[in-house]
């Protein structure tokens, strides 16, 4: 909270002089799989490593940092001609391995008209994922489901005695029916109703290239391109496509970044009510 007065001191301080640089700030860390907020003087040109990043009216900003990513990340905000510059280094983080045994080995090792699939459901995904959304961002994002958080974002996996891509989700077990629902206002980019591996799969686009993904449903109650509000039930927990047990695949993505879901949810719960906030920490 002292941090947020700080800043919104700054904020006036900036607003009195005209030709000030703006205000850029970060929350979270710059570190692998962190989803950060960020916040620049309104009006300004804001870009990252060279590239434009959309912010809402108000100045905030969301972006992603993918599991593997490494280097600098430089933030340039230009206003009125004045200049800021912040620059970062991804800091590392461990991953755990995680072996799991006893899928159908069609899953694991699929035949060449499965990798064809597969492959085509990917690309159908990553289209959807890059759609663009007319609307500001939220800021407040709530758990989609209720249960025992039963595999985090990074592990790298072995399946059936094979190493496969690492798990860019938080899983999230519970009873098969259990309801799904949307984290904040959004627009669903995809509801499909059978992918070889993701099975029932909703994407969600929440605007500011921020897209949450809701795999392995028993249930999708939601169509393409209808407007959702937070809260409302967007499907059930299941297991269709890849799964050993019911639960709820989650994914946050920044453009094409997966990022860590609950590391998400920590960053965006500053945002909350506080009421909110002592709720979503409970599991
Ligand atoms: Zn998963």
């Amino acid at each position: 909270m002292k941090r947020l007065i700080f800043f919104l001191s700054m904020i006036a301080a900036v607003k009195a002089g005209a030709a000030e640089p703006p205000v850029l700030f970060l929350q979270g860390q710059a570190r692998q799989g962190e989803m950060l907020f960020g916040y620049v003087t309104p009006q300004s040109e804001l870009t990252l490593n060279g590239e434009k990043v959309e912010t809402r009216a108000d100045g905030w900003f969301l972006f992603g940092i993918g599991r593997d990513d490494t280097g600098d990340l430089t933030f340039k905000a230009v206003r009125d001609g004045a200049e800021t510059v912040h620059a970062y280094t991804i800091a590392p983080r461990k991953w755990n391995v995680q072996r799991i045994n006893g899928l159908p080995q069609n899953t694991v090792t699929p035949t060449e008209e499965e990798e064809q699939r597969i492959a085509r459901e990917f690309t159908l995904t990553q289209d959807a994922r890059m759609k663009n959304v007319e609307m500001e961002i939220p800021l407040c994002f709530d758990r989609p489901a209720a249960g025992r958080i039963s595999s985090v974002y990074g592990s790298q996996r072995i399946l059936n005695g094979e190493p496969k891509a690492a798990h860019n989700a938080l899983d999230i077990a519970n009873k098969q029916g259990t309801p799904v629902t949307a984290p904040a206002d959004g627009v669903v980019l995809l509801a499909h109703d059978d992918m070889f591996l993701s099975g029932k799969t909703v994407l969600i686009g929440h605007g500011q290239n921020v897209v949450t993904s809701y795999i392995h449903l028993s249930e999708i109650a939601v169509k393409d391109g209808q407007k959702i509000k937070k809260g409302q039930r967007i499907g059930r927990i299941g297991m269709t496509g890849r799964a050993t047990g019911p639960h709820l695949h989650w994914v946050v993505s920044w453009k094409d970044k997966r990022v860590d879901p609950q590391v998400f949810l920590n960053n965006s719960a500053k945002f909350c009510p506080p009421a909110k906030k002592s709720k979503k920490n409970k599991r």
